[in-house]
């Protein structure tokens, strides 16, 4: 018999990423601590702490982000429908000189991560301003990313390199 797993996500429609992309219909996903010990047929009877239902819903590997600015859930809306141009050095980069510190950063990345948890996303590419702390905020998240520190030609009053 199999060894017992944490948790036993049941009668889900089952994506792989195998080598054929395999779906199992009405299957389950094994996990044991922070692992998945099973998958697809092979979970189906494993003994469970806990289970959980999953008829009508997919359970599939997270999805990742590969372009965000994620603190900048904060200035959503601010201004929309313009010219690049227009958006970035009329509007964005001005609010941005005068309101973003690490402590923007660091809110502004747990609603961006709480936003994309809930749309299934587990690992993100950000690019932004005080990335160390758009890194700690990830982590605090459970997520994943890869965080680059922005670099520009121009002072931003947040960052001045000249490349
Ligand atoms: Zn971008």
């Amino acid at each position: 018999m199999a060894e017992a797993c944490d948790l036993l996500l049941t009668n889900a429609t089952v994506l792989t990423m195998d080598d054929r992309f395999t779906i199992h219909p009405n299957s389950a996903v094994a996990v044991a601590g922070d692992s998945l010990v099973a998958v697809g047929p092979d979970a189906v009877t494993r003994p469970a702490r806990e289970t959980l239902d999953c008829r009508g819903r997919v359970v599939m590997p997270g999805l990742v982000n590969a372009h965000t600015h994620a603190a900048m859930a904060l200035v959503r809306g601010l201004a929309d429908d313009l010219r690049l141009d227009v958006w970035l050095m009329g509007y964005m980069m001005p609010v941005e000189r005068e309101f973003v510190s690490p402590d923007f950063v660091r809110l502004g990345t747990r609603l961006g991560c709480a936003e994309m948890i809930r749309s299934g996303i587990t690992c993100f590419a950000d690019m932004y301003y005080f990335e160390e702390t758009v890194a700690e905020a990830t982590a605090e998240a459970g997520m994943r990313a890869l965080c680059a520190q922005t670099i520009l030609r121009c002072p931003t009053g947040l960052l001045l390199c000249v490349i």
